[in-house]
């Protein structure tokens, strides 16, 4: 399961950017295609922030549907595979969303 990796990274990145004060909620971005499943980061966020400045933190995931734009027509459409076309039947397109695993947002304990 490589979700514990990413996410003894998510909460560490958020540890040192903390600067010693408690994290009251992180939220994370995850895209349709970043290749990790929203609920196993959630079961390894629990034991992951154990013990950290994150212990009473809530964890937000949210999922960010993949999204393209067409470079023939310009168009954007939703995705729902990694490799799809656009209605006019051209496969160049650009991918807008959907590929994102990241950290959109942290919220520290006011300082005392
Ligand atoms: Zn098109």
């Amino acid at each position: 399961m490589h979700e514990l990796g990413i996410t003894r990274n998510i909460v560490s990145i958020v540890e040192k950017a903390a600067g010693g004060r408690r994290v009251k909620r992180v939220t994370l971005d995850v895209g349709q295609f970043s290749g990790v499943l929203p609920e196993a980061i959630a079961f390894c966020f629990e034991i992951v922030a154990k013990g950290t400045l994150l212990e009473a933190a809530r964890l937000d995931i949210h999922n960010v549907a993949g999204r393209a734009r067409c470079r023939n027509c310009g168009d954007s459409f939703a995705t729902t595979t990694l490799y799809q076309a656009c209605a006019c039947g051209s496969r160049t397109i650009e991918r807008l969303s959907g590929e994102e695993l990241k950290i959109r947002e942290m919220e520290i304990e006011e300082a005392a």
